[in-house]
């Protein structure tokens, strides 16, 4: 693989303005959704911005051997956007994946068959081996010393820094953002960037109880609060989800994913019904993207004999 020099912008900033789209709800609450996730065909939704400072300082240093390495579970929209950006630039890429049972099948995973064909070295690694990856960074960082290393989900400063570009003048209108969580790097870049008078709502899909603090060390701000939003935990899909999926993309025509997005806008669809938000209320959510993910839930649901996300 060549490495282009002349890529000194590899992720450019978008020439037109993201779509903003009303979606109707029957209460006195206006609702909108901003589709970030049409960003890039491959680097898709908040991904694009996380990685928007991590690849572009990295590509500007023009090292000798640029490397980038990171890590991921089986369905991981990060490793398929650093796959996708290796691919582009001619950087080779390693992802290091969590479950090593996945050795010999990752043909089957739409997610891992997209990184291999787009170059990316799958290393995988057992879940007891996957926990200790600081001590796996600091090894790879010594073996590979001009390599870029990613942490999990792409979230760093960098990653902070990029999310700023989700929020424009348009956005400064609304009350609320909304934002899925995952490792927390998207929803403390709106917190850190947004005006001061808006409230931030992070939808958590992931059972983990040191998010809050996590993702406050990184804005620095207390202008957001978590809701639960794991319907049985993170990469569950229940039948209510693939309802609420289908249903949605039926009404408005947009896709949604059943890992963030799709349980982000069903959790806001209860607490509209529960009067959460006060009458007259104006709340956005950040379609996040990930709609790679979609074809890797829907094999899994076939194998149980399930309706399908369409
Ligand atoms: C990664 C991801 C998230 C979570 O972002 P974090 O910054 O890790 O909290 C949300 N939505 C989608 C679609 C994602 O791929």
């Amino acid at each position: 693989m060549k490495y282009d020099l002349s890529l000194s912008m590899l992720l450019q900033l978008p020439t037109g303005k993201i779509p903003i789209q009303e979606i109707p709800t029957n209460k006195k609450i206006k609702l909108f959704i901003k589709r970030e996730d049409l960003i890039h065909p491959q680097i898709s939704g908040n991904k694009y911005w996380k990685l928007f400072f991590n690849v572009n300082n990295y590509v500007e240093k023009k090292v000798e051997k640029p490397y980038i390495i990171t890590f991921g579970g089986a369905f991981s929209n990060h490793i398929s956007a650093i796959a996708a950006v290796g691919h582009l630039a001619g950087i080779p890429t390693m992802g290091i994946i969590r479950g090593e049972e996945l050795k010999d099948k990752w043909r089957d995973n739409p997610t891992l068959l997209f990184a291999k064909r787009s170059g990316m070295n799958l290393q995988f690694v057992t879940r007891e081996e996957y926990r200790y990856k600081e001590k796996l960074t600091e090894f790879l960082q010594q073996e590979f010393p001009e390599a870029l290393i990613i942490p999990e989900g792409g979230t760093n400063e960098d990653a902070v820094a990029g999310v700023k570009m989700m929020l424009n003048d348009e956005t400064k209108d609304f009350d609320y953002l909304c934002t899925a969580v995952g490792t927390g790097g998207t929803i403390a870049g709106i917190s850190k960037f947004c005006e001061e008078d808006q409230r931030v709502i992070g939808f958590k899909v992931v059972d983990d109880d040191s998010l809050e603090d996590k993702i406050f060390e990184l804005t620095l701000n207390k202008n957001f609060n978590l809701i639960d939003s794991g319907f049985g935990g993170y990469g569950k899909i229940k039948d209510e989800n693939i309802r609420f999926i289908n249903d949605f993309k039926e009404k408005y025509e947009i896709p949604l994913e059943p890992i963030y997005t799709g349980k982000m806008m069903q959790r806001v669809f209860e607490l509209i019904d529960e009067d959460y938000f006060p009458e007259h209320s104006k709340i956005l959510c950040f379609h996040t993207g990930g709609l790679q993910g979609i074809e890797g839930a829907n094999l899994l649901l076939e194998k149980q004999n399930r309706n399908l996300i369409i």
